[in-house]
């Protein structure tokens, strides 16, 4: 299908008591009842009303960390802007700011003289204000369209809306229902039941029920920083929706998890045709011997600094994140030999399982008191160690890339390496993984000795290079 026309977004912003909350407040109780469907009213972040048959989204987080957020990021989810100044206040501070946040996102706008009830105001001296801080209204040297409302009684509310069609006409808003669907989040967090939430409004495309879905870091730049599978779509009116076509605002459930504000969302497959980057997985540290290694996760990020800064000495934090226990914190336990400690957040299923398989160690605290108690004893009994043993070592000569797999050429320089030997490379004593093959030519050896020269494949992907030296080892009792 060819590009059709697609409903306004609009945000609204100015200083702090203008009047922002008050107007959208109004708008949304005049106008919602209007397509009433029942549902219990979600306050997602934005949500949707319709005016003269056409349909409006409003975006009613506040609007300067929003638009902080999105400016930080590159991106801009409004197409039109309301500037609200209260005609008792006039232009202030925040009212100058919010001027430079919307040259910069370059979107046309409105000015909402608000407050017009207030006896013995006067618009003039707002207007003359408005002109010394660069913004020339309608009838006052300039053509930015400026409209005098009350939020209170509701003035000109209708004239507001007009001139936001007017205004999205004139900017031939399209989008196409058809294509890869494309997203901005405006709102995340967690929820201790459900997950991380992420309030998403679709500037093209259709999102659909079921959507492998990634956040990326920011426009220009498809580093992903979160994945997920749209496991629900909840509109802003309180019910779950299948489709969300164009400036539709949707809160998704279904990240691992929370992605930023301001990020780009599009589907897994569109990410993968366009040679999306790597998942931003922050590198894992590595623990030094006598350590006691964990991995932490936790429900939000100032808890998860708290717990990290707190830390007894001798723990190392192998990795932590915000966001449920998922299946790569069990593998990265499983070649790291941390613990995993879960603070107040789930782990999904299917971690769940692999980690009863794997033997691996999930430790859910509720509280930092019990945490630390916990972790206090625990590193008292570990007070002594296992040594790595070397049992041989090799050296890396060569790489051979298969699709699914590298195999590795070496050639043993010391003692013996045997298939399922831990290995290591030298100088990256934190990450290990096991020798899951082990050939001289095609075929399989259980064992290789000095100076043979062989080729193998590890359990787990290694950054192994040509000129590494890796070890076989094994950990004393
Ligand atoms: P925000 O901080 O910009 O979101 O401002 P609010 O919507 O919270 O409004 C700040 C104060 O101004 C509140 O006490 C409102 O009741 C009041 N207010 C908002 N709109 C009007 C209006 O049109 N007329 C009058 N008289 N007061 C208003």
């Amino acid at each position: 299908m060819a590009n059709t026309k697609r409903p306004p977004i609009v945000t609204i912003l100015g200083h702090v008591d203008h009047g922002k909350t008050s107007i959208l407040d109004a708008i949304r109780h005049t106008q919602v009842q209007l397509h009433e469907t029942g549902g219990i009213t979600q306050h997602i972040g934005a949500y949707q009303i319709t005016f003269q048959d056409q349909l409006i989204t409003f975006i009613d987080t506040p609007g300067h960390q929003a638009f902080s957020a999105m400016r930080a990021r590159g991106g801009s989810v409004a197409d039109v802007a309301i500037l609200v100044v209260a005609a008792d206040d006039g232009v202030m501070p925040q009212t100058k700011e919010s001027i430079s946040h919307i040259n910069h996102a370059k979107i046309p706008f409105i000015v909402a003289i608000n407050k017009i009830d207030i006896p013995g105001i006067n618009t003039q001296t707002i207007k003359a204000q408005l002109a010394e801080a660069g913004v020339f209204v309608e009838g006052y040297g300039g053509s930015v369209p400026v409209v005098e409302v009350s939020a209170k009684v509701g003035t000109n509310l209708d004239l507001l809306l007009e001139t936001i069609l007017l205004l999205a006409d004139m900017n031939e808003l399209v989008a196409d229902p058809d294509t890869d669907p494309e997203a901005l989040i405006i709102e995340s967090s967690i929820d201790r039941f459900k997950g991380p939430l992420a309030t998403l409004v679709v500037k093209n495309g259709t999102f659909i029920n079921g959507q492998e879905i990634v956040a990326l870091n920011q426009a220009g730049d498809p580093t992903i920083t979160a994945t997920g599978k749209i496991r629900a779509m909840i509109s802003f009116e309180g019910q779950t929706i299948t489709k969300a076509p164009p400036s539709t605002p949707i809160q998704v459930l279904g990240f691992v998890k929370v992605p930023p504000v301001g990020s780009p969302v599009v589907t897994a497959s569109f990410a993968k045709a366009f040679g999306s980057g790597k998942e931003d997985l922050k590198k894992p540290n590595q623990a030094k011997a006598g350590e006691y290694p964990v991995i932490i996760k936790a429900d939000v990020a100032g808890t998860l600094e708290a717990i990290i800064s707190n830390l007894p000495e001798g723990i190392a934090v192998i990795f932590s994140d915000t966001g449920a226990v998922n299946e790569s914190d069990i593998l990265l336990a499983l070649t790291t030999g941390a613990k995993i400690i879960a603070f107040r957040i789930n782990v999904v299923p299917a971690a769940k399982k692999l980690a009863k398989v794997e033997h691996i160690d999930i430790l859910a605290y509720a509280t930092i008191y019990e945490l630390f108690d916990d972790l206090k004893l625990r590193l008292l009994q570990n007070q002594k160690p296992p040594e790595e043993i070397t049992l041989g070592q090799a050296k890396v000569k060569k790489l051979f890339s298969l699709p699914n797999l590298t195999i590795i050429g070496a050639v043993a320089t010391s003692g013996k390496l045997s298939l399922g030997d831990q290995i290591k490379i030298a100088g990256k004593p934190g990450i290990t993984a096991a020798i899951s093959s082990l050939k001289i030519g095609h075929d399989d050896q259980k064992e290789i000795k000095k100076d043979q020269e062989f080729g193998f494949t590890t359990s787990t992907p290694l950054d192994i290079k040509p000129g590494d030296v890796i070890m076989s080892f094994k950990l004393s009792a």
